[in-house]
């Protein structure tokens, strides 16, 4: 057996891994395989097929029956290209009463700190179940964790109330919006920008697609919010382009242009429903332009989906995390996480970990001491109560 790390020193170690979402997790998770195992904790893995530098981690702790409480995270951070930090990103650097270091607040502290709270159940002894979910590739559209959750199905005894430890200041956090995006190619016919009429510019017949973008904001804005939508800000769902590339010089018409469209979709409403009426504005497009020449096309794929988070009527999870925090009020979030995913896999989940979503992805990201600690505290709560008949 190993010696035991305390989160502080648990943290430090996963940051040590830079696990950016383009790059390999498997040293990371090699090494909190080894270290669980050295404390009597046997992990499974989910290895990716179609990516096989990735693998995600789950493990169980305590009695061998269901309902255990699942603590949830996911173990990749955003690049830092381009971004100007005081100290190396990839070793925890205290100071001014905080943490720095990628992933300090999102969310490798809260990975700590459940990996923690895994080896204490194991040590100490509990008397009801305590579960862990390290995913993969979240910040590139929650991707790792549904098939992740489909692989602890058979594996693991199944779970009761899942805390997946986005930084939420340890509020409990109910809802969030759902997500889903569409990328987009627009095929179009070169000529010379002379001979525009007989040509088509990718660029420009992209044009009604962004505006029914715009549109649908402005429809969606002008409509009396429901009652999940009300809880929101904004109380609607949006759409968004935040890229766009295309063409290859100022006097051709542009043989091509690619963007993506992504839609945040208040809890009520179908993310499908949305990408359904995008389909039918790139059809009409399509049909525009083939009527100009027939070689071009708007070309439609997937991009992601990330569902709701809906919140649930005397939730179980809801129900845990308020008596350990003693918060009572209701949030919601507009961003998207793994909770949904685990919601729609018939889980109770909250959203509800230390730290604050404003410095993820942030150069110089941290978490304050006293965030840390609150986590800390949590996950003793959380043990005492787990060790109770
Ligand atoms: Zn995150």
């Amino acid at each position: 057996m190993t010696m035991k790390l305390t989160p502080l020193e648990l943290m430090t170690k996963l940051i040590s891994f830079p696990t950016v979402s383009r790059d390999t997790n498997l040293p990371l998770i090699d090494w909190v395989e080894g270290y669980l195992g050295s404390h009597g904790i046997k992990a499974y893995r989910w290895p990716d097929p179609d990516q096989p530098h990735k693998a995600a981690l789950f493990a169980h702790v305590g009695p061998w029956e269901e309902g255990a409480v699942v603590l949830s995270g996911h173990t990749d951070v955003v690049p830092i290209d381009g971004q100007d930090w005081s100290s190396d990103p990839f070793t925890v650097t205290e100071r001014d009463g905080k943490y720095y270091g990628r992933g300090t607040c999102d969310m490798k502290g809260f990975d700590a700190l459940a990996i923690w709270a895994l080896v204490e159940a194991q040590t100490r002894g509990v008397k009801h179940p305590l579960q862990l979910a390290l995913s993969f590739d979240e910040e590139v559209g929650c991707t790792g964790a549904p098939p992740m959750i489909e692989a602890m199905q058979p594996v693991l005894p199944k779970g009761g109330p899942v805390i997946v430890g986005e930084p939420s200041m340890m509020k409990t956090v109910t809802g969030h919006k759902g997500g889903q995006g569409l990328r987009t190619h627009v095929i179009g016919h070169e000529v010379h920008s002379s001979l525009l009429h007989i040509g088509v510019n990718a660029i420009m017949a992209s044009a009604p697609l962004i505006t029914w973008v715009n549109d649908t904001n402005v429809a969606n804005r002008d409509k009396e919010p429901g009652p999940l939508a009300a809880m929101f800000d904004p109380p609607y769902t949006t759409a968004h382009i935040g890229m766009i590339s295309g063409g290859t010089a100022h006097n051709i018409t542009a043989g091509e242009c690619d963007f993506a469209v992504s839609f945040r979709v208040v809890p009520g409403e179908d993310p499908q429903a949305w990408c359904d009426a995008y389909t039918e504005a790139a059809l009409q497009v399509q049909s525009d332009i083939q009527a100009i020449h027939p070689d071009t096309r708007v070309e439609l794929s997937p991009w992601f989906r990330v569902p709701a988070l809906v919140p649930e009527d005397n939730g179980a999870a809801e129900a845990l995390t308020r008596q350990l925090t003693g918060d009572n009020e209701t949030h919601v979030v507009s961003y998207g996480t793994e909770a949904g995913q685990f919601q729609e896999a018939g889980y109770s989940a909250v959203v509800c970990g230390p730290g604050d979503i404003a410095q993820a992805h942030q150069p110089d990201e941290f978490i304050t001491i006293e965030q840390f600690n609150a986590g800390h505290a949590f996950m003793e709560k959380l043990l005492a109560r787990l060790q109770q008949g």
